[in-house]
């Protein structure tokens, strides 16, 4: 990355991260801060929010406006901020869990409100800074602290939840594809709307420990290069040969009025004289 996209966005006070050697966050954050500067506003009209957990740990190391907010509760935060600041950009990040299980209502009604912010997910697959407990996507028979036979249950597909619940920009990457990596997120940001963005992961030091791929990082990344089939491939594919892949690529881009925007039309609307559309006023 350029150092001057470093020097500008991160807090280096802050270095080194708190992230294990080999994780995914760190290429997450990058892409982040690229499209920062892409998208090119004032870091004072950026506002980037997470929750709990490795991912939780993003806002501390950039220097725009932050939150480090409860498990599950980042959109919480979010909503409130967007309404009360409908000019700022804002984005939020979250792990698998925080966003699927903990915060899985909040999500889905941010996607049903399309509420105008971005949310970027880091999908590992696992809960790792609080021992490897399944999450809401570990894979069907990945091995976690809480699955030691296998996970029995069917996991989430954040991006299908995202579609049926009304989010109007959906994707999915991996840390493998930087360049589409960058292209998703960037666009994720500039659409009006909720804009969902799954981002395929490894957690080497606690997903990869418990499912035979080691702490080598390598190793993760190949088993996630293996496992994400881009959408253009995997309509050649059979049900059979798709089953346990990730599917990437821009699933949804469409122009849909954000939550802020109806609002906003509706402030317009009762500011006219004899609009007679408060209906409050009128009783
Ligand atoms: Fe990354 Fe996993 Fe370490 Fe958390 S526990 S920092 S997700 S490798």
């Amino acid at each position: 990355m350029k150092t001057e996209v470093v020097k500008k966005y991160l807090r280096l006070e802050k270095m080194p991260t708190v992230w294990c050697p080999g994780c995914g966050n760190g290429i997450i954050l990058g892409s982040l801060l690229r499209a920062f500067e892409l998208r090119g506003r004032s870091k004072d009209d950026i506002v980037l929010i997470s929750g709990i957990g490795c991912s939780g740990r993003t806002p501390g190391y950039v220097d725009v406006h932050t939150l480090h907010t409860t498990h599950g509760r980042a959109i919480a935060f979010a909503t409130g901020v967007k309404m009360m600041m409908p000019k700022m950009s804002v984005i939020v990040v979250m792990g698998d869990g925080d966003c699927t299980a903990i915060g899985g209502n909040h999500f889905i009604h941010a996607a049903r409100r399309n509420l105008d912010i971005t949310a970027i997910v880091y999908n590992n697959g696992i809960y790792g800074m609080t021992g490897g407990q399944v999450s809401p996507t570990t894979p069907y028979e990945a091995y976690a602290t809480t699955a030691p036979y296998g996970q029995m249950e069917a996991p989430f597909d954040i991006v299908e939840l995202a579609l049926g619940a009304g989010a109007s920009y959906v994707a999915r990457s991996s840390v493998n594809d930087v360049p589409k990596l960058d292209e998703i997120i960037m666009k994720g940001i500039r659409n009006d709307g909720f804009s969902v963005i799954d981002v395929i992961t490894p957690c080497p030091i606690v997903f990869g420990r418990y499912n035979n791929l080691t702490a080598d990082p390598m190793k993760n990344l190949e088993w996630i290069r293996e496992t994400t089939i881009p959408k253009s491939k995997a309509a050649k594919m059979s049900e059979e040969e798709l089953r346990g892949k990730w599917i990437t690529g821009i699933f949804r881009d469409r122009e849909k009025p954000g939550l802020i925007n109806l609002y906003l039309d509706l402030e317009e609307r009762l500011s006219k004289p004899g609009s007679g559309e408060d209906k409050g006023e009128e009783a």
